[in-house]
């Protein structure tokens, strides 16, 4: 029987993100199966999102750590970073040395606006600035141009909020930080006054958390600019509201953004200016982001109830070096696991990975490339619950497979040392880790982050023994 001390389940998880680290923590902590756990990352770095996605000056956010540490030393985890599933490793390879095989890598590309100029230089994806001034080893040598007057940053969403804040710290500010260095330079050159928020529905719509808008007008450097009219809310709106569609997080925005719009600037350096019912129609310039043009939109419900945009032909022309979309992430696809292409989600339902709505045995999603990228951090323990337990289902219902190979724990070691000699154990992490840390100690940071797979090799070899 699968999940006895003499045959433990073996779980394989792709991606070492909340998700990934909570279905581990679920899988072993289930009582009355003895289970072992191996989780694969393409990065060297543990958390995912953790790491990578959360804003620098949040740091308290990032103290989740902890929790999946103690996941982490557990004797039946182990981490095999710098091993990316789909290039190193096949699904079916790891279909035959694990019982089950769970998806937890995430929704790592964005989705796009369809407008002519998009690909402009000087259009990115936020999740592409967001990756750059966090130290993500594949963004470290894009260069965001900062040296124009006005960023236009597009969408409503906690993303847009992020990187809004981070353009308008301070060198100072962002120097307490883990703020990868290449960022801390160029933002402390920056020539940018102004951060223009554009939100394509109303304010009562917007994607924002409220402790995420209320710091929009908390900055030292930067003041916060809402239009007073733009707050005497239409009649969708304020029905909506007081609805019980309505969620408080959206009725607290709505009062934190009126209190905004009745402030007088205060003649900091920068301005955050947010302007609502408006979407993006063209991206202009000779080679590069000289201006966007923007479209008016009114609000309509349609048939389905749901709120939307609706183009009312009105333009204007705004003049700006840098515009950053920041309207969702996407998931990608990976070898050998059916998607959905319209969802950008693998084909699952309730975690169970799904082809043409039959189940595939052995394989599960969790996370945002289970759900799509919504929710928080916290959203993600839930999320693989449910996950864990339609697989503790499936065992129990004799529906997890069976194979020689997941007898054998070191059968993918030995694939792995002979297939991709410099994978990175926990132990690796921890090394990398530690010396990140110590790099930050002189100057009162967290860490100083290396931003390059190279570096991150070398101090990976720095054993505690020989430290
Ligand atoms: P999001 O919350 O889904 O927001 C996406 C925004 O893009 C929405 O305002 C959406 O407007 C807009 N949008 C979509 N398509 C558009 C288009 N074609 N034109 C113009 N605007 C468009 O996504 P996100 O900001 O990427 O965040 C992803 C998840 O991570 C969220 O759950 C977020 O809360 C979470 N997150 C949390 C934190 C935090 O807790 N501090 C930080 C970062 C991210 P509509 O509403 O009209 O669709």
């Amino acid at each position: 029987m699968i999940g006895t001390e003499d045959k433990p389940l073996r779980v394989a998880i792709v991606g070492s993100g909340p998700a990934g680290f909570y279905t581990a923590e679920h899988v072993l902590k289930h009582e009355g199966t003895h289970a072992e756990v191996d989780m694969f990352d393409r990065l060297c770095t543990p958390y995912g999102l953790v790491r990578f996605g959360v804003a620098p000056d949040h740091p308290k956010i990032k103290s989740v750590i902890r929790v999946y540490e103690k996941t982490a030393a557990r004797p039946e985890f182990r981490f095999f970073g710098n091993v990316e599933v789909g290039r190193d490793l096949t699904v079916d390879e790891l279909r035959e040395r694990y019982h089950a095989v769970v998806f937890a890598y995430g929704t790592a590309t964005d989705r796009h606006l369809g407008i002519p100029g998009e690909d402009l230089a000087g259009s990115h994806p936020a999740t592409e600035f967001v990756n750059w001034y966090n130290a993500h080893p594949d963004f470290a040598d894009r260069e965001f141009d900062l040296s124009c007057e006005r960023v236009v940053v597009i969408g409503n969403g906690n993303v847009a909020a992020d990187v809004a804040r981070m353009l308008a710290l301070t060198r100072e500010e962002l120097e307490e930080t883990d703020t990868a260095d290449h960022a801390i330079d160029a933002f402390g050159a920056s020539s940018v006054k102004e951060i223009l928020v554009l939100g394509r529905r109303g304010p009562a719509q917007a994607a924002f958390t409220n402790p995420e808008v209320r710091e929009l007008g908390e900055m030292a450097n930067a003041d916060i600019d809402i239009d007073a009219e733009e707050m005497e809310l239409d009649e969708i709106s304020r029905e909506w509201l007081e609805s019980e569609d309505a969620d408080p997080t959206n009725r607290r925005n709505v009062e934190i953004f009126t209190d905004f719009s009745g402030r007088e600037p205060e003649g900091k350096p920068q301005t955050i200016k947010l302007r609502f019912l408006r979407s993006p129609i063209e991206i202009q310039g000779d080679g590069k982001v000289e201006r966007i043009v923007v479209g008016r939109n009114e609000l309509q419900r349609d048939e389905s109830g749901r709120i939307r945009a609706v183009d009312t032909g009105e333009r204007e022309t705004i003049e700006c070096g840098l515009v950053l979309r920041s309207i969702g992430y996407k998931g990608v696809p990976v070898d050998g696991v059916p998607f959905d292409e319209r969802a950008g989600t693998i084909a699952n339902e309730g975690g169970r990975v799904k082809d043409d709505g039959h189940q595939v045995a052995g394989l599960y999603a969790v996370g945002w490339i289970k759900r799509g990228p919504s929710g928080v951090i916290g959203t993600n323990k839930k999320d693989a619950q449910e996950t864990v337990d339609h697989l503790f289902e499936d065992l129990e219902a004799g529906k997890v497979p069976d194979t020689e190979l997941a007898g054998d724990r070191g059968a993918i070691e030995a694939l792995l040392n002979e297939r991709k000699p410099d994978h990175v154990t926990f132990e690796g992490w921890q090394a990398i880790d530690a010396a990140e840390v110590e790099a930050g100690k002189p100057h009162g940071r967290p860490r100083v982050k290396f931003c390059r797979l190279e570096e991150m090799l070398e101090a990976s070899k720095v054993t505690k023994t020989a430290a």
